[in-house]
Formats: structure tokens, sequence, C-alpha cells
């Protein structure tokens, strides 16, 4: 049996998993995230936790290039120009794969969840920001320097509010997990789903509003490169069956030309929070 290893490099936490060749959890770790001069050291122990496998990917937040080096990563400032997969290469005395967290969770649900049989697919995670990956013509993309996908920092609002990332109306500053949140004046968007569920109408009104800017971005996304399916992933997606018929409503009259195209499926991611580490154990196969 081959064994694949894959660790998710989280902002708060690193998960690791070893999976079997039909992309099944058979082991698992979980360690909190150090700073960047202890990371090696977490991610080399998580690697001696998880036992015996074949092959170590790794899936990191933020801009990574092709060769390995973190550019930048907003969840972990002290990671700035670090050559991560070289020194945990040369810690393990293996190869390591790498790439960028959510391209790898995009790799997941292409092979193992909801994007399975899918040609040209994105996937995007709405999370404390959003993350996305693509699939094109059957092959995962990375673009020219390893950075394709970033749409959480489309801009969809001029002069719009703030984003961390120094630009101002970025889309994830209005259709994350956070940004359902600040639409609510503060209220945890889990909270405004449970007063959906129990009629309020404010509560529904926020939640249209929210998926009116998810709706946007999607719209935008399928403009450009007509995939035949978007998986929508990230924690406010556990609530897809109150979530996903607003978005898709609001999609289908947002697109180009609604009227004279085949629509993407737009589909609830199915891994959950392991997609993207199962996505780093697959690397290997389609660097
Ligand atoms: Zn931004």
């Amino acid at each position: 049996m081959s064994l694949a290893a894959g660790i998710d490099v989280g902002g708060t936490k690193c998960l690791g998993v070893v999976i079997d060749e039909h992309g099944t959890v058979v082991r698992e770790v979980r360690k909190p995230t150090p700073t960047a001069d202890r990371l090696v050291e977490t991610l080399a122990s998580i690697v001696r936790e998880l036992g015996d496998h074949a092959s170590i990917g790794l899936g990191v937040p933020g801009l990574i290039s092709r060769d390995g080096i973190i550019r930048s990563s907003p969840n972990m400032i002290t990671a700035i120009e670090f050559p991560v997969r070289e020194q945990l290469s040369q810690a393990l005395r293996k190869p390591v794969w790498c790439d960028n967290d959510a391209t790898c969770a995009a790799l997941a649900e292409w092979q193992r969840g909801a994007g399975v049989g899918s040609r040209d697919m994105w996937m995007v995670t709405l999370g404390t920001g959003i993350g996305g990956g693509l699939v094109s013509g059957g092959a995962l993309q990375h673009g020219a320097h390893g950075h394709a996908g970033e749409v959480g920092h489309m801009v969809v609002q001029a002069n719009g509010d703030e984003c961390p990332c120094g630009q101002r109306g970025c889309w994830e500053r209005y259709a994350s997990g956070a940004g359902l949140s600040q639409l609510a004046g503060g209220i945890a968007g889990e909270e405004v789903i449970a007063r959906v569920r129990g009629g309020d109408v404010a509560s529904g009104e926020v939640l249209d509003e929210y998926s009116e800017w998810v709706a946007l971005g999607l719209a935008n996304i399928a403009n450009m490169s007509d995939p035949d399916t978007i998986v929508i992933g990230g924690g406010v997606m556990q609530n897809a069956d109150i979530l996903l018929p607003r978005i898709q409503e609001r999609f289908a009259t947002m697109l180009y030309a609604p009227n004279h195209r085949v629509h993407p499926v737009l589909k609830a991611a199915q891994l959950g929070e392991r997609a993207g580490a199962i996505g780093a154990a697959l690397l290997h196969l389609h660097d």
C-alpha cells in the first residue's frame, strides 16, 4: 500500500495526515503553528509522528513560489522569503512538495471530493479570508510563479474597505466568513444563520446581502475562465442548505449572457477542514 503524507500549515494549527491510495485519511497529527524560527522543527516532528509514508507535501497560506520559498504569509508575519521546502527537505533527508494551501484544497476536492470528474474547476474557501485554486483543461494550475488563484484579493469595490493586504475593496472583505460577521455588525456568522433559521427577517436580509457579494465574485471568476464546476468551502458552507440556494439564485443572474450559456455548477465542498492536508499529500502526483 502506497501511503502519502500531507501537512496543512494554518494560521493557528498545523494539521498533518497520511492518506492511502484511495485518499482515505489513515493517520492524523495536529500541533499549534509555531513562529517561523521553529516552523521546520515542528513540521519535521509532525512528519515523524505520522509514521511510515512514501512522500511529503506541504500546503502553506500566502504566496509560496514554485521552488518552495514562502514569499509572504499574512498569518505568519515572520515567515518572509523563507525557504521552507529546502529546509524541511534537508531536515528529513527526503524530497518535499509545496504549494499554496487553497491550491492544495482545490486539488483534494478535484481528486477526492466535490469536483471529481470536472476538467475545469475552481475552488474558493470562505474562511477568515478567501482562498482560491483552479483546475484547467484537466490539470492543476499554479501560474507562472506559483501564485494563481488569489481571488480573495480581486477588487470588487473601488475605494472600498481596507484589506490587510494593503489594497481596498478586496472580495474577501465582503464575502469571507469574517465578511458575513462584519455585514451583520459584528454578530458571528453562525449566529446570523441560526437567526435566519429561526425566521428573523433582518438576519435574512443580511444573509441575502452576503450571498450577493459571494455571487458577485463567483460570476467574475466564471466570466473569466468558464469552469464547469465551482466548489465552495469554508466554515460558513456547513450551512450550505440555507446559503447555497441564495448564492445560486444571484449568481445565475450576474453571469454574462446568462440565458445563452451553460452555467457552472456550484457545489459545497466535501472534505471539510482536512482538504488542504489531503491535497498536500496528493501534490507529488500533480507537480
Ligand atoms: Zn486584499
